[in-house]
Formats: structure tokens, C-alpha cells, sequence
């Protein structure tokens, strides 16, 4: 039957006017009347789901136009008094009909985005949700439907579609989030029945103030606090400061309808919950009409406001939104308090950063999240590799965590598959690992292996060195043992100078082999007789100091004629972290005979490692077993699996590269209009500013290094000091850092050196 046959025949409607409108689950038909009435005349396919569905929007729709001032879809009856019709189809299947009044007035974002706009959107979605608090329909609470916040791992079905690894990456997180904090409260928190899409394009306005709302497809039966969260998800969507724009909304909304402390503190995760909801179900919805500029472009607010929201302190949405709903805030961080707690258990020998010390909540990537509300940006820790908190990393250790955690004396396939991933990333000989669980118990074993295979006891370390806290850690680390406090060089320790090309005695092109023939000579000249030689590829506390060209190249082959072995300490220089090398040995063309492995390893879980030969492991098969309760357990394997998984899929080896060529190129600028930057040195994300009172002189700038680490924390930015003379600020950030994070860092420090200069 044609269309206009069916009006007729339902609702006696003579020769309208017809226009397709945009629908999601249903057929939608403007119909214009010939005196002059509007309707929207709806189609949904048949099911018993469906029909007790309809039937409640259209008790819901009475029920709204009857008892508010505003302006909804009013239901209109067929010619025999019916609501909804089911009308059997000449296939045989049944569509369900309505009729609703056309609701007039402009679109939420066709008008100007004023304050009174956005209070009276939080006065109108109180005014019907308080409508509806005592509205119950088994028709809508018998679905499960995915635009409904508390069924959010429906629309994340979808986020395979998401094919932008980082983007995936935001929306794991946040998901990751909803179910840590939303997820054990989303039973106890009042339910009610809501609109649940108070998006701009179904929101009508008149005279700059929420009138009417359409589309009640999506209503459920939900936690109340569901729909503020729609609600100020999309009143921030787009705007320059979102929260100044959902205080509007929130503070009108509690107005009518108070929130609580509990329902107002998951807002923070349930607007992140919806916006990932909606970036899955437009990932999708790509796969199906993939020419879609629509989706592409409708879904960019969505990604930038997602990127806006990780940069926001969770505690800092948190209490806005509770001033704006008028609630007490929760106590803040009393450092002072704090600090004297920790001084009654701790010993001072444990320090603590900056004089007024940063108090942690959360983190997130490259950003840590301050109890006082703040939001840092972190160059600082390179500990959490591939980024704070990363969502598949955690995964990978909670699910194994529940699933078996225990160590090498049995067989498990964590251990396989991680040591064959992890050994794949070696060149030969290096084919053998142990596991440890800190880079000093690395250290200490890569000593007790070298020691083992040569029957001897000395060791050669580089000058301001460092390798580890234990016993021996402290023995073979000049920046400890030569340290105020520390116990002095032992004996069997032989130091050679750190090879720094930019302040020691040799300098230019060959400044990297007179250093190792320096280092021959003192070994020969001392009557020396090592078991091994230790050094970092770039010398992290020595204050950034890479290995000049040829060093390593140089002295390897010198030691080995003596039969020392040569350990490379990569516990801060692997992983990628160096951009053009995966470990740092690499960069000067030598393969070492041990590597330790540490820090970036297992993201920020104890898992540490030394890599060796065959030969040397050999030697170490005595009888004497080799067991370390910790090092190598089924957890810390399936982490580091993930964190090796994370770094290929995203890419973070060559992003270390880029943003670091980027990031040095930046500070090189800086450089020439400040010549207290002495040098700027480092590979990929290791990087080392050393300030100096003079370029000529190179006298050490310590006051000016620590005062701009300390501004740059003023201005939310973490980075350290370091070195002999703790004149080098050390850059060394997770390695999701990006060029717009590198062009804050340029910035700000641009700025705070105008400041002090
Ligand atoms: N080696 C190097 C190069 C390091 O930087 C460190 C830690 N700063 C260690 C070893 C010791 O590692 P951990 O703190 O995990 O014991």
C-alpha cells in the first residue's frame, strides 16, 4: 500500500505532505496536513520487545506534555482510538505505527551557546527526569540497550573497529576506568527512567532557552545520574572550556533535582563512558557506510574531548562539579601532615622530590594526577615506558594476577613466551636470561655471572656511574661510593674517567677513542686484572652523558683481549627509549657479553633481567641453583609481554625517535638565544639540558638547573637534575610523549628561562 493510503486508512489524514526525516531505529515521516498540522508519523519493525517499548515512550510522552511547560511529541490515535498500530505488511511482517505531533523550535546547537542556554538545559532535564522518578514500565526496563551507560561493554563490542592505535588506546583506558570505579557501585545508585539523549540535535529551543525535546528511542531504566552525564557530555562537546559549560548545566540540574556525593563523583567516568560509547558505535557505523564523512566528522568533537578530559585531573572535574551541585568538598591533601607521618617511619636517606613535595593520586599516560587537583606533565619517568597506567599492561597483569602467579620452578607459558619475544630482540650470542625483580639485583647478578665465568674479582666502572642499591650495586657506582656519605672506591674497583665529550679532557670526533685508549692505559698501567667492565650507553645520574662515537668500539675488543667481560647497563637506555637504537649497546655498534635490564621493563611492575651468552651461563650451571622468588614470575612475564606488545603496536620506538629529533631541534633552538644551555645531548627520549654560567667557561649553572626544574613544576611540568655538579635536567618521559606535549615543554621553558635570566 502506498503511503499515503496507510495514512488515510490509520489516521483519516487526507492528501499531507511528505518528508523522510533522519531516524536511527525507526522509520520517521514529516507529515504537513493541508490545514496546516505537523506530525511526525513513526515506523518501527514489530517484535514483543519492541511494542512494550512503544507503548511506554507513549505513557512517558503523555505523561511529559500533560504535567510540564514544555514541548514534546505528543501521541496521537488512530482512527480506532489505538496509540500504536501494528499493521501486517504484504511480505507478511508486521511494522508498528505512531503519529506524534511535530515538536517546533530551533535546534540546541543552531542557536547562540549562552549561559541561560545551558542553565535552562540543566532546568528542563531536571524538570523531566523529576516527572519521570516514579514512571516504571516493564517494556523499558526489559531492555538492554546500548546507548545505556551502565551497558557500556555493549558499544565496546565495537572498539576493534577503532582502527588509530592512541585513540584506542583512550578509549581502553577509560573504559578500563568505568569498571574499575563506576563498575562495583552501579547497583547502588537510584534508578530511574531517562531520556538518555540530550544531545544537541535533540534538544529545541526558544528564545535561547531549552523548550521541548525529542526522540525518546533511547530512554532506559538506568542510574539517574546516567542522564546528567549524557547531558553534560554533550553541553562540553566542542567547546574551548567544557567545565565552565557543565557547571551551567549541573548546578541548574541540581537546583531542581539534588545529586549526592556519591552519584556526582562518577561523573568524571561516566562522561568519559559516553563519549567512548559513542566513539565505538561511530567506529562501526564506519564499517558499514565507510564514505561516511558524516561519521568521520561527527565523530572528531567526540576524540578531542577525550584527549581534553585525560588531561584534566579526575579531582579537579570532581570538584567542580561538586561546587556546582552544591556539595561539600572532599578533604584535600595536608602535606605538611603528611610529610611528618612519613618522617615517623621512614628514614631521611629516603628523599623526597621538591620542597613542597607532590602528592600522587592517579596517572595517565604522560600525565600524573596531583591530590591538590593539578595536572602534570611527566618527563620525569621513565619507569612507566610505554605510558602511566596503560590500559593493556594493566589488563595483562590483573588478568594473570587471577589467573596463576608463581615462579621458574615450574613450567608456564608466560615465562616461553615472553623470554623467546624478549630474546628475539637480541643479536647473538646474547640467547640466555635470568630474571630479578630490580636493575641493582640485575646488576648485582651480571657482577656474581661475570665473577663466576673468569674466576675473578675486579671490576671496572666509569665515573659517576650508577648501577644498583645493593652490596655490590653501591661497589661498582662512583655516583654513590664517591658521593658525601658514600664509603669511598673499594679496592677491587677500578674507575676509569666518564668519557664526556662535552666538559672532560677530550673533546671532538675523536674524542670517543682517546677516552677508551685512556681507560686501556689505566688497565695496563695499574697491572689491573677485571672480571668485567660495567658502563651505561648514555650515563643517566653522570648527567646524561652518551658514550662518545667509537668508545665502546674501542674498548670492547682492548678488554676482551684480557678476557673481561663487558656489561652493558641498559636498565635506563632499552626499549626503544633511544629512538634510532632498541638498546642502547646498539648505537655504539658492539654487542656486550651481559645486559642489564630494568626500570621501563615492566612498565612500573618489578621485573628486571640479565640478558647473557650461552658461555657465560655455562659457567654459572656449578650445582650452586640460581632462584629468585620473584624474578621471573608468571605476572611480571605476561606484563612484560604487554609492554613489548604495546611498544610494536604503537609504534613507540620511532615515535622516541620523532618527538625526540623534534624535541632536541627545539631546545637546540633555545639554545642559541640562551647560552646557559650549555648542551643538549641524548638520544630519542633520553635527553639531558646542561646549564652552564658561561658558554666558553662551562662553569656548572647548579641554582639555575634547580630553579627551573622547580618553576617548571610551578607551571606543571616534571623533570629532574642530575649530574656530577646536578646541573643537567634530565628528560626522560614515558614514551607516548608527543610533539604537542614537546611544544608545551619548549614553551613553558622558553618562558621560565625569560623569567630567570
Ligand atoms: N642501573 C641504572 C643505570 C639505573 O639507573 C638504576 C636505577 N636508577 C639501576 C641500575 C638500579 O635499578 P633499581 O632501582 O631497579 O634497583
Amino acid at each position: 500500500m502506498h503511503r499515503r493510503e496507510i495514512l488515510k486508512e490509520l489516521y483519516g489524514i487526507e492528501a499531507p505532505e511528505l518528508q523522510d526525516l533522519e531516524g536511527y531505529a525507526s522509520l520517521n515521516i514529516k507529515v504537513k496536513t493541508t490545514d496546516g498540522r505537523t506530525f511526525v508519523w513513526k515506523q518501527n519493525a514489530d517484535s514483543p520487545l519492541e511494542r512494550a517499548f512503544l507503548g511506554a515512550e507513549n505513557q512517558v510522552l503523555l505523561r511529559l506534555s500533560g504535567s510540564l511547560p514544555y514541548e514534546f511529541p505528543v501521541p496521537q490515535t488512530d482512527l480506532e482510538g489505538r496509540l500504536l498500530t501494528v499493521m501486517e505488511n504484504p511480505d507478511g511482517s508486521r511494522t508498528l505505527h505512531r503519529l506524534l505531533t511535530f515538536v517546533p523550535g530551533a535546534f540546541f546547537d543552531q542557536v547562540a551557546q549562552t549561559p541561560e542556554l545551558f542553565t535552562s538545559l540543566g532546568t528542563f532535564t531536571a524538570h523531566v527526569d523529576r516527572a519521570l522518578l516514579d514512571f516504571r514500565h516493564p517494556g523499558i526496563e526489559a531492555r538492554t540497550h546500548q546507548w545505556d551507560l551502565q551497558h557500556l561493554a555493549l558499544p565496546l563490542e565495537h572498539i576493534g573497529y577503532i582502527k588509530n592505535s592512541r585513540h584506542r588506546k583512550l578509549v581502553e583506558y577509560f573504559y578500563m576506568q568505568f569498571k574499575q570505579v563506576v563498575g562495583p557501585l552501579l547497583h547502588k545508585l537510584r534508578r530511574s527512567v531517562i531520556h538518555g539523549d540530550a544531545n544537541e540535535q535533540n534538544l529545541l529551543t526558544h528564545k535561547g532557552r531549552v523548550s521541548g525535546i525529542i526522540d525518546f528511542g533511547d530512554m532506559c531504566y538506568t542510574p539517574l545520574v546516567n542522564e546528567v552525564a549524557i547531558a553534560l557530555t554533550y553541553a562540553m562537546l566542542g567547546k574551548d572550556d567544557p567545565l565552565t559549560w557543565a557547571e551551567h548545566v549541573l548546578r541548574a540540574y541540581t537546583a531542581e533535582l539534588p545529586l549526592d556525593s556519591s552519584e556526582v563523583d562518577l561523573l568524571y567516568y561516566l562522561v568519559a563512558g559516553r563519549l567512548c560509547a559513542s566513539v565505538c558505535n561511530s567506529a562501526h557505523a564506519k564499517t558499514l557506510k565507510p564514505d561516511s564523512a558524516y561519521i568521520t566528522i561527527s565523530e572528531k568533537p567526540a576524540w578531542e574531548m577525550l584527549e581534553t578530559w585525560l588531561r584534566l585531573n579526575p579531582r579537579a572535574v570532581t570538584t567542580v562539579f561538586r561546587k556546582a551541585a552544591g556539595l561539600a568538598q572532599a578533604p584535600g591533601a595536608d602535606l605538611g601532615a603528611e610529610l611528618a607521618r612519613r618522617n615517623t617511619y621512614f628514614s631521611k636517606a629516603l628523599a623526597v622530590s621538591y620542597a613542597e613535595p607532590l602528592k600522587m593520586e592517579q596517572a595517565a599516560f604522560q600525565y600524573m594526577y596531583a591530590a591538590s587537583g593539578s595536572t602534570y606533565l611527566d618527563l620525569y619517568n621513565n619507569i612507566p615506558h610505554v605510558g602511566h597506567c596503560h590500559p593493556r599492561v594493566v589488563r595483562a597483569g590483573q588478568d594473570q594476577m587471577a589467573r596463576l602467579n608463581t615462579n621458574t620452578r615450574y613450567l608456564y607459558d608466560p615465562l616461553h613466551a615472553y623470554s623467546e619475544r624478549l630474546l628475539a630482540k637480541f643479536p647473538e650470542p646474547l640467547n640466555k636470561v635470568f630474571y630479578v625483580n630490580s636493575g641493582s639485583a640485575a646488576a648485582d647478578l651480571a657482577v656474581r655471572l661475570a665473577r663466576i665465568h673468569t674466576g675473578r674479582k675486579q671490576i671496572m666502572v666509569l665515573e659517576h656511574g650508577y648501577h644498583g642499591n645493593t652490596v655490590t650495586g653501591i661497589e661498582i657506582s662512583a655516583y654513590k661510593f664517591e658521593h658525601a656519605g658514600g664509603p669511598g672506591k673499594p679496592a677491587q674497583v677500578l674507575m676509569a674517567p666518564i668519557p664526556d665529550a662535552y666538559r672532560g679532557s677530550h673533546r671532538g670526533s675523536d674524542a670517543g677513542q682517546r677516552y677508551a685508549d685512556d681507560a686501556a692505559t689505566l688497565l695496563k698501567d695499574g697491572g689491573w686484572d677485571p672480571a668485567a667492565f660495567i658502563c651505561e650507553p648514555i650515563i643517566g645520574c653522570g648527567g646524561q652523558v652518551p658514550l662518545p662515537d667509537g668508545y665502546l668500539a674501542t674498548l670492547y675488543p682492548m678488554l676482551r683481549e684480557q678476557g673481561i667481560v663487558c656489561i652493558s647497563d641498559e636498565v635506563q637506555t632499552g626499549f626503544g627509549r633511544l629512538g634510532r637504537w632498541f638498546w642502547g649497546f646498539e648505537m655504539q655498534a658492539v654487542v656486550p657479553d651481559i645486559v642489564l635490564l630494568g626500570k621501563p621493563m615492566g612498565n612500573g611492575h618489578p621485573l628486571a633481567a640479565v640478558v647473557t651468552t650461552n658461555a657465560i651461563a655455562g659457567s654459572f650451571e656449578n650445582g650452586l641453583e640460581f632462584f629468585s622468588s620473584f624474578g621471573g614470575n608468571s605476572v611480571a612475564c605476561a606484563v612484560g609481554l604487554a609492554v613489548l606488545d604495546v611498544i610494536e603496536a604503537e609504534g613507540l620506538q620511532q615515535s622516541a625517535r620523532e618527538t625526540g629529533d623534534y624535541l632536541k631541534s627545539g631546545l637546540r633552538d633555545l639554545q642559541e638565544r640562551f647560552p646557559v644551555l650549555g648542551d643538549v645531548r641524548g638520544e630519542g627520549l633520553f635527553l639531558g639540558i646542561e646549564f652552564v654560567k658561561h658558554p666558553e667557561t662551562r662553569e656548572p649553572h647548579t641554582d639555575l638547573a634547580g630553579a627551573v626544574k622547580n618553576r617548571l613544576k610551578d607551571k606543571f611540568i616534571l623533570v629532574g637534575t642530575d649530574g656530577p655538579d646536578d646541573n643537567v635536567i634530565k628528560i626522560k618521559p614515558p614514551l607516548c610523549f608527543n610533539q604537542k606535549d614537546a611544544d608545551v615543554f619548549l614553551h613553558t621553558l622558553e618562558n621560565v628561562l625569560q623569567k630567570l635570566i
